[in-house]
């Protein structure tokens, strides 16, 4: 009888783990991949839509066309995972497994926002999925100047540097389009800094001195007043805007939830260096459904889909799983359309200046604003869609490289 992997979700981790799987383990291992629509999004190019920088036509894609041969591909809504009986169910289907992979991501909800929904596409917007990037994109064209505030409703969220991105992009749009002068831009962040890490942090938060935006920090949002343009902290501090940009509160997608084994906010409790689901056995999770404690992006979830890879092919063997995941991030960070910075780090290390991948060539720099890096973020989203997804390998190892970081 034939073995059975489930995949759930096919996003970044979930597309590279179920063709990285098909490669390496024998035809009568099935892999079955599930997602709930044929419509991959490169999320990282929703940053560049508000500003007419992107197509948002050119950012989605069929999912089918990016797993490879011999891994079913299923379109249904997943709406159970038992643990118990290794099962799980869709709307139409049920699905029974020796190995479980989550991927399921996290969504944002605007509903879980006070006052949101009454504000939300009048004076409140985001961008974190493509309809609202595409509205975003309207109401830009039609800022006349005014204060454009940009709020993270709560921690955690995803991809924690697009915030820092979108208003050093707004900066350049808007001296671009000659009403710098007439606008304010602020960010507004729960975190007790502008980055999760101090010294990136730091040094973000000098950038944003220059380019005269102010940060305002551990601001946890209470509401948001549309009518009278403010929102409010929990301690009662407001924060007026004209138009806000907001990252609404973030959750694990409900399936986790409703099956019981997420962690009270909707993600799985995973171990944090092998990536196996703390409390089941034969379930590993990757990418954004994850609690592991470092970002929620598309870099993380690549790296991850390696060592869960090798565990599973680890168990098979009979061998256990190792704890190989560091918690290794790698995000390029845009500070205006023509230059970025860079930032890899892990569970321990911070973001460090240097140059990377190659230790003194490069070519690009880290924690520094420079061109290359620029031509980095643009050039990545050829190899997302052809390299990365198709679970290839690069030749680099899914852990931080100390080589050509400067230490001190
Ligand atoms: C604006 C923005 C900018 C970003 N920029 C960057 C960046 O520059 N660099 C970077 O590394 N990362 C970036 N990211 C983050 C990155 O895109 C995500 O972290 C990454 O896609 C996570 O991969 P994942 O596989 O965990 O989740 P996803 O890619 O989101 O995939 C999850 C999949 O699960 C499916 N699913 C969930 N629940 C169900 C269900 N019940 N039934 C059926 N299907 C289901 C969903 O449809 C989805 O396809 C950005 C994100 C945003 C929003």
């Amino acid at each position: 009888m034939s073995k059975k992997i489930v995949v759930l979700g096919a996003g970044t981790g979930g597309t590279i783990v179920s063709n990285n799987l098909r490669r390496h383990l024998p035809p009568d291992w099935e892999i079955t991949v599930i997602d709930r629509d044929d419509k991959h999004i490169y999320q990282p190019g929703l940053l560049f839509v508000p500003f007419g920088m992107q197509k948002p036509s050119t950012l989605v894609k069929s999912r089918k066309k990016y797993i490879i041969p011999g891994v079913n591909f299923v379109i249904d809504e997943i709406t159970n995972i038992d643990p118990e009986k290794k099962e799980v169910k869709t709307r139409n289907h049920k699905f029974s497994y020796d190995f479980l992979v989550i991927s399921t991501g996290c969504r944002v909800a605007p509903e879980e926002n006070d006052g949101l929904m009454d504000a939300w596409g009048k004076n409140a917007f985001s961008f974190y999925f493509l309809e609202a990037a595409i509205q975003l994109q309207k109401k830009l064209k039609e800022f006349n100047g005014g204060k454009l505030v940009m709020n993270i409703a709560e921690l955690p969220f995803k991809c924690p540097v697009a915030p820092i991105e979108f208003v050093f992009l707004a900066d350049w749009y808007l001296k671009n389009r000659g009403i710098r002068q007439k606008s304010q831009i602020e960010l507004v962040t729960p975190l007790p800094m502008a980055f999760t890490k101090p010294k990136a942090a730091a040094v973000f938060t000098e950038s944003a001195k220059e380019k005269n935006i102010n940060i305002t920090t551990s601001f946890e949002l209470n509401q948001v007043n549309g009518k009278e343009k403010y929102i409010e902290s929990v301690k009662g501090d407001k924060v007026s805007f004209d138009t806000l940009v907001i990252v609404p509160t973030t959750i694990g997608d409900n399936v986790i939830s409703d099956s019981g084994i997420d962690d009270g906010i909707g993600y799985v409790p995973t171990h944090h260096n092998t990536l196996k689901a703390l409390k089941h056995d034969n379930i590993y999770v990757l990418g954004d459904a994850t609690n592991v404690p470092t970002s929620k992006a598309g870099s993380v979830a690549h790296y991850e889909a390696d060592v869960v890879v090798f565990n599973i092919m680890a168990e098979i063997h009979g061998v256990k799983p190792e704890e190989i995941y560091d918690g290794h991030s790698t995000c390029f960070i845009v500070y205006s359309k023509g230059t970025s910075s860079l930032i890899d780090f892990n569970y321990k290390i911070e973001p460090l200046p240097g140059k990377y991948p190659m230790p003194k060539l490069g070519p690009f720099s880290l924690l520094k604003e420079t061109r290359m890096n620029w031509y980095g973020k643009l050039g990545f989203e050829s190899l997302y869609w052809n390299v990365l997804l198709a679970g290839r390998h690069l030749g680099a190892p899914p852990t931080l490289v100390m080589a050509g970081k400067q230490v001190g």
